[in-house]
């Protein structure tokens, strides 16, 4: 099933994973996929080591899941990093192993300034999905800009461009909803109407999100900072605060009337459980 089509039906749940490294990791994995997958989510997708070592796992993960699940999996696809040749490949594979969506995105340059490949922004992606298959195509939106970003002006300007060649949007996660919110009117005053999915982060380590915000230009408020510090070296007081956070800000999102809700699982099941639980979300199909 297209992702464009099941969010013309209703409020979408959706569910992140990234792809193991190890076999220990994998059954991991395999395990909070498994338990999530009870909860009926109406799509799920997987990330794509941009650069790395896991970028065969993403594919046969992405095949395997979409020919076992009655629900959707969308692969991440970052063409920084690849020639066209590359990407036409593994796009014509997707498609030909019956895949539908694609979430398609730039990634990172190299740090050490190699060759960046062929590409080197995500609309010129979307134009290559496009030529090859008749995918429904998702891209990345930064509610509070792109940390490369110079002008908060100029990057909604071109989110808006490449919003209007993709079928969805996802955001990056953010701590208040007021900046999705301020993101949707922005994009909402340049006549962009597609449909824009606030992603969610149950956080689970408290250095862990701080370096993660830090690097995406996330900014954390004093308030939860103060919450960080007192929970931070108690692994199972920074979990409930996780949940805490992630329960009330998706909450304010739905009371926003987002079109979905796409939960970072971290390839664990609990958290997410938690904050669906909570939030009265999902029972039986
Ligand atoms: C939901 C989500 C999922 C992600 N998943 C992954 C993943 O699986 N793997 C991974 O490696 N990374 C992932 N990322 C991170 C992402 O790849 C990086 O943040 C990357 O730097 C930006 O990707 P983008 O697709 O937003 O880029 P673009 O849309 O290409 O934008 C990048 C920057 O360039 C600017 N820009 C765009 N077009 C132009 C132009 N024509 N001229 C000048 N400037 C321009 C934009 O304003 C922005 O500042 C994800 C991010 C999000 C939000």
């Amino acid at each position: 099933m297209r992702i464009d089509d099941i969010l013309r039906s209703g409020t979408t749940l959706s569910f992140e994973y990234f792809p193991p490294k190890t076999p220990e990791a994998m059954e991991a994995f395999s395990a909070a996929y498994d338990d999530l997958a009870q909860l009926n989510p109406d799509f799920t997708s997987v990330t794509y080591g941009a650069l790395g070592s896991t970028r065969g796992t993403t594919e046969a993960i992405v095949n395997r899941l979409n020919a076992e699940r009655p629900f959707p999996t969308m692969p991440h696809l970052t063409c920084i990093g690849h020639t066209r040749d590359e990407l036409t490949a593994l796009i014509t594979s997707y498609r030909d192993a019956g895949v539908e969506n694609i979430l398609a995105l730039a990634g990172d340059p190299p740090s050490d300034g190699s060759d960046a490949g062929d590409f080197i922004y995500a609309a010129e992606l979307i134009e290559l999905i496009r030529s090859i298959g008749d995918f429904a195509v998702g891209v990345a939106a930064f509610p509070e800009t792109h940390p490369r970003s110079t002008s908060r002006e100029e990057e909604r300007r071109l989110l808006a461009a490449k919003l209007e060649l993709a079928d969805f949007g996802m955001t990056q996660f953010f701590w208040e909803a007021e900046h999705y919110v301020r993101m949707r009117d922005e994009l909402d005053a340049l006549g962009s109407d597609t449909p824009l999915i606030p992603g969610v982060m149950p956080f689970v380590s408290v250095p862990g999100t701080r370096r993660m915000s830090a690097m995406n230009g996330t900014h954390i408020p004093a308030d939860l900072e103060a919450r960080l510090a007192q929970v931070d070296g108690d692994p199972e007081a920074t979990r409930a605060l996780g949940i805490d956070v992630a329960v009330q800000l998706s909450a304010e999102l739905l009371e926003e009337g987002v079109p979905g809700l796409h939960l970072y699982s971290m390839n664990r099941a609990a958290s997410v459980r938690e904050v669906t639980d909570r939030l009265g979300l999902r029972a039986a199909a």
